[in-house]
């Protein structure tokens, strides 16, 4: 465990480290983005880079030291998340009397608090105060991905670290390497930025279900019957879920529209649906360029009118027939 494997965030990464190093971290840092961009992983990492007795401004994730931080039992490492929906004033100050206790392991004592959006105001005004005279050797982690939720007042005491989303090669990356075929990867990280949501979606069996309905519409969308029409009612007989997830299931529609057109253009190596080249190859002889774009553009027509409440099922067979008259 070593800061480079936040290969996601290197920015971050390298000024934490440089600042652990030079021995200039600050009171108080403020992580702000998007959810799945790795505040909560770097935040430990970071309370680990203190207190490991093995590596100086980095954790090797083994030690003692590291593994009660991991486990949540550390002594001089608190972490505070919402009880229910809110941080309440008592959190804050049961914090506030354990952080002005002596260390028990070093100099150091840290805090992560989690969505400090969410604080009532009482409790972001006790906080405040304590952001505002610092006990020495004390650092704050503060974590949102609602930065503009947060009183200015707070803001001005922290050091402030932006985290940027995944983008997709990255996400894909990381979902390869716990496990996650290629193709699937590449699918669920085109449907979302956040990891979590990004892992959930591509080991799912409904998912994968939703893919090969669409693959199989827009096959039936080229063939001059009724296949294409049985096929969606068929879809909202069988599946109670699919009201929430049409969105979802009409991204993947595009995605596999846009793949046919990189087909068509030789972009191989820019396939989302990877793993389907073969059933992309024998879409890219039966559609036409002009037709492609066209689709795209009534699917993205249809999840605006979905958006604005029409009749879900109504909505897709007319998407259907549009794509069939071309
Ligand atoms: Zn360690």
């Amino acid at each position: 465990m070593t800061w480079t494997l936040f290969s996601q965030q290197p920015r971050v990464s390298e000024l934490l480290f440089n600042s652990l190093r030079n021995q200039r971290l600050a009171h108080a840092y403020l992580f702000t983005g998007p959810r799945g961009a790795g505040k909560k992983q770097i935040a430990l990492h970071l309370a680990k880079a203190l207190f490991c007795k093995e590596r100086v401004a980095d954790a090797c994730g083994l030690c003692l030291s590291c593994r009660r931080i991991e486990a949540g039992n550390h002594p001089d490492v608190h972490f505070i998340t919402p009880e229910g929906t809110a941080i309440k004033i008592d959190q804050i100050r049961a914090l506030q009397k354990e952080m002005a206790m002596r260390a028990v392991e070093s100099f150091h004592k840290v805090y992560i608090i989690e969505h400090i959006d969410k604080m009532t105001t009482q409790a972001a005004n006790s906080l405040l105060k304590f952001l505002e005279e610092p006990p020495a050797g004390v650092v704050a982690l503060l974590l949102t991905e609602n930065s503009h939720a947060i009183l200015p007042t707070i803001l001005s005491r922290c050091q402030i670290i932006t985290f940027s989303p995944l983008s997709s090669e990255q996400l894909a990356k990381e979902l390869q390497t716990s496990g996650i075929p290629a193709g699937m990867a590449r699918v669920a990280s085109h449907i979302t930025t956040n990891l979590e949501e990004a892992r959930i979606i591509s080991q799912s069996d409904w998912f994968a279900q939703l893919r090969n309905v669409v693959i199989q519409l827009m096959k039936e969308c080229k063939q001059r019957n009724s296949a294409a029409l049985f096929t969606i009612q068929e879809l909202f007989q069988k599946n109670d879920r699919l009201k929430e997830d049409l969105p979802l299931f009409l991204d993947l529609l595009i995605l596999w529209l846009r793949d046919i057109l990189y087909v068509q253009v030789g972009r191989h190596a820019q396939l989302i649906n990877s793993d389907q080249q073969d059933v992309l190859q024998g879409q890219a002889l039966v559609w036409t360029k002009a037709e492609l774009l066209h689709g795209i553009d009534l699917v993205m027509e249809t999840k605006n009118r979905i958006e604005r409440n029409a009749n879900a099922q109504l909505a897709l067979e007319r998407l259907v027939l549009q794509i069939q008259e071309g």
